[in-house]
C-alpha cells in the first residue's frame, strides 16, 4: 500500500509484489471481496433509481394525458347537456299545438341541472294559444313568461337561419350590453323542409359563463383528480381563444405545459359542426393544458433522481475509503505480525551465533592447545567482537522496550561529537578488521554537541553495523563529521547494495525489514533504525538517508550544535525531532 508503488500502475514488480507479498495479497482479496458484492448492490440500486424513473415519466405522462382528455371531454359533455337533455328532447316531443304542460317540467329540469343557461324559449306558429309568440322560461319565473325583450330577436334571427334548412342554429348578440349566445332547435314544415314551423333555443352569458359556470365546473371535477403524492401536483389551466386564463381564475398560462386539449365553445357534440347554421359560424376555441408547475417531465425525474444518485455516490465513495482503509488496516496487521515472528527468529539467530562463536573460542582458549600467541590474540579479539555484537543487540532491545513504553529518557551532557565517533569506530576496530572492511574518516576538530552520549553511540554504532551488513562486496565505508547548518553532523557511507527510494520511509519503522526475494540476505531485527530514528529525534535532530540501489547509502546523523555553557539536561524520548520526518521523505 505504498503511495509510491500505486504510482506506477499495474506492472510486472507489482504483479510480482502482490504474489509474493502476503500482507499484500490479502488486502487485495479483502477488497475484492468487499467490492464485488457491493458493486452487485450498488449496480441493482442504480437499476433500481432508473426504473423508479422510469415508471414516474410513465406516470406523470399518463396522469397529464388523462386528465387533459378526462377533464376537456367532461367539459364539453356539460356544455353539451342542455342541447341533449332539453333541446332534442322538448323539440321531439314538441306537439303542435305546443304542449306547455309537457315542456314546462323539461324546461325546469334543464334549468336546474344546467346552470350556464340563463333562461329557455320556446317558439310555434302553428299552435292557437300562443301563436308566433316566442315564450321565455327562466329561474325568476319557473314557468312560462310572454313578451321577452329579445323574442323578436329570436324570431328574427332563426326565420334569417331557417333556409340552411339545418336543426341546429346559432347566433350571438349584445343584450343589455352584455356578450350572449343563441342557440336554437329548429323544426321545419314537414316534408319539404320549406318552412319554419317551431324551435326551441336556450341562452346563455358569454362572461358568467367564463367566471361563475367553468370555475365552479373546473374545480369540481379536479377534486376527483389524484396523482401520486411523492411527485409534484398536476396543474389544469384553460385559455379562451385570445390565450386568457380562464381557469385557474387570476391565474398565468404555463410556459411549459404537457398536453393540450383543443376544443369548440358549442353547446352541442362538436362533430355536429357541419351540420349548423350559420354555414361559416366559426366557433370560439378554448384550450384546456396541463403542467406541472412549468417543469418538463425530464427536468422532474432528473431533480428527483439527482439527491438519490448524489446519496448512492457518496456511499460509494464512503465505502471505497472504508475498503480502502480496512484492507490497509488488515494488510498492515498481517505484515507486523509477520515482522514480528521474522523479529523472532532473527533475535534467537543474533543471539546464537556470537554466543556460539564465543564459546567455541573460549573453550579452544581454555584447552590452551594455541601455540602462537597471536592467535590466542586473534580469539581474544573476536570474543571482544562478538560480544560487542552481543552487547549492541541486548541494548537495542532494552532501549526498544523503553522506547515502547515511553520511558526511554536521554540524559544530555556536553560532548565532543569528533571523539565521540572517534571512540565507536575504534571500539569497532576488530569488527572492521575481521570483516575487511577499510575505514577512513574525515573528522572536524571540535564539533560541540548537547547529547546522551551513550545513546548517540548506540544510533552510530547501529549505522557502521548496517554498513557492513549491507555491503557485501565493496567494503569500504567512510565516517565524517563536520558542522552543517547549525548542526553537528556524523555521516556514515557504504557502497554496498542501497535502498530503493519507495522504502527509505519505511526502514525506519520498527521490525522493518528489506527482504530479499530468496528470503537469504543478513539477519536482522528490524530495530535498528527505528532506534536511531528515536534517538535523534529525542534530541531534537534528524536521521536523513540518501542512497541508491546497487551504489550505497549514507545515513547521516544530525545533531543540534551546542553553542553555550555545558549544562546536564534531560529530555523525553518525545517526538521533537520532526524534522526527521521532513529529511527523510525530502
Ligand atoms: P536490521 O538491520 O536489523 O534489519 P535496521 O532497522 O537496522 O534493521 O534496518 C532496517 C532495514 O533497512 C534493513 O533490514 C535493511 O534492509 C535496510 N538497511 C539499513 N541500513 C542499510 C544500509 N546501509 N544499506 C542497505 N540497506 C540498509
Amino acid at each position: 500500500m505504498d503511495a509510491a508503488g500505486a504510482g506506477r500502475g499495474i506492472g510486472p514488480s507489482l504483479v510480482n509484489q502482490l504474489v509474493h507479498d502476503r500482507s499484500l495479497r490479502l488486502a487485495t482479496a479483502l477488497a475484492v471481496a468487499i467490492a464485488i458484492p457491493v458493486a452487485v448492490l450498488f449496480y441493482f440500486q442504480f437499476r433500481s433509481i432508473s426504473a423508479l424513473s422510469r415508471s414516474s415519466d410513465v406516470i406523470l405522462r399518463q396522469l397529464s394525458q388523462e386528465t387533459a382528455g378526462g377533464v376537456a371531454q367532461s367539459l364539453q359533455d356539460a356544455l353539451k347537456a342542455p342541447y341533449i337533455n332539453v333541446l332534442l328532447r322538448v323539440s321531439q316531443a314538441q306537439t303542435e299545438p305546443l304542449d306547455l304542460g309537457l315542456i314546462g317540467p323539461t324546461l325546469e329540469q334543464g334549468l336546474e341541472n344546467e346552470p350556464f343557461v340563463q333562461r329557455f324559449y320556446v317558439w310555434s306558429d302553428q299552435t292557437v294559444e300562443h301563436r308566433d309568440e316566442v315564450l321565455a322560461y327562466d329561474r325568476d319565473s319557473h314557468g312560462f313568461t310572454t313578451n321577452v325583450p329579445e323574442g323578436p330577436l329570436l324570431v328574427k334571427r332563426f326565420h334569417e337561419l331557417a333556409p340552411q334548412k339545418h336543426a341546429i342554429s346559432v347566433f350571438e348578440a349584445v343584450i343589455d350590453g352584455r356578450r350572449t349566445y343563441f342557440q336554437g332547435q329548429l323544426r321545419f314544415r314537414f316534408p319539404a323542409r320549406d318552412k319554419l314551423t317551431s324551435f326551441v333555443a336556450l341562452r346563455v352569458d358569454a362572461a358568467s359563463l367564463r367566471r361563475e359556470f367553468l370555475p365552479a365546473f373546473m374545480a369540481a371535477r379536479l377534486k376527483t383528480v389524484e396523482g401520486p403524492t411523492d411527485l409534484p401536483r398536476l396543474g389544469v389551466t384553460v385559455l379562451d381563444h385570445d390565450g386568457r386564463v380562464l381557469f385557474p381564475v387570476g391565474g398565468v398560462a404555463p410556459t411549459q405545459f404537457i398536453d393540450e386539449r383543443v376544443f369548440p365553445l358549442v353547446f352541442f357534440e362538436p362533430d355536429l359542426q357541419p351540420l349548423i347554421a350559420p354555414e361559416r359560424h366559426k366557433p370560439e376555441i378554448w384550450r384546456l393544458r396541463t403542467s406541472y408547475g412549468n417543469q418538463t417531465i425530464p427536468a422532474i425525474i432528473a431533480a428527483r433522481e439527482r439527491p438519490q444518485r448524489a446519496l448512492m455516490y457518496m456511499l460509494l465513495a464512503l465505502l471505497a475509503f472504508s475498503v480502502f482503509f480496512v484492507a490497509r488496516a488488515a494488510a498492515r496487521e498481517v505484515r507486523v505480525a509477520e515482522m514480528k515472528s521474522n523479529f523472532v527468529s532473527s533475535v534467537s539467530h543474533d543471539l546464537k551465533t556470537p554466543l556460539a562463536l564465543i564459546q567455541l573460542f573460549a573453550e579452544t582458549l581454555e584447552l590452551g592447545r594455541l601455540k602462537s600467541t597471536e592467535r590466542a590474540h586473534e580469539y581474544y579479539r573476536i570474543i571482544n567482537s562478538e560480544a560487542r555484537k552481543l552487547t549492541r543487540l541486548i541494548n537495542n532491545l532494552l532501549d526498544f522496550s523503553k522506547i515502547e513504553a515511553g520511558l526511554r529518557r536521554y540524559k544530555r551532557e556536553p560532548v565532543n561529537l569528533t571523539d565521540l565517533t572517534r571512540r565507536v569506530l575504534q571500539s569497532l576496530d576488530s569488527q572492521f578488521r575481521h570483516g575487511q572492511y577499510t575505514v577512513t574518516s574525515e573528522l572536524a576538530s571540535d564539533v560541540p554537541v548537547l547529547i546522551d552520549a551513550e545513546a548517540a553511540e548506540q544510533a552510530l554504532e547501529n549505522l557502521l553495523s548496517n554498513a557492513m551488513k549491507y555491503a557485501p562486496d565493496r567494503r569500504e565505508i567512510n565516517v565524517a563529521v563536520d558542522r552543517v547548518d547549525g548542526y553537528g553532523v556524523v555521516r556514515v557511507t557504504d557502497h554496498g547494495i542501497g535502498i530503493p527510494p519507495r522504502l527509505q520511509r519505511k526502514i525506519f519503522r520498527k521490525f522493518y525489514r528489506i527482504q530479499s526475494d530468496a528470503g537469504s540476505g543478513p539477519q536482522g531485527t528490524g530495530l535498528g533504525l527505528a532506534i536511531v530514528d528515536h534517538v535523534m529525534r529525542g534530541h531534537g535532530g534528524f536521521v536523513r538517508v540518501d542512497s541508491e540501489p546497487g551504489r550505497g547509502s549514507t545515513f547521516t546523523l544530525h545533531f543540534p550544535l551546542h553553542a553555550g555553557e555545558s549544562h546536564g539536561d534531560e529530555t523525553d524520548s518525545g517526538d521533537r525531532g520532526r524534522a526527521a520526518d521532513v529529511a527523510r521523505s525530502a
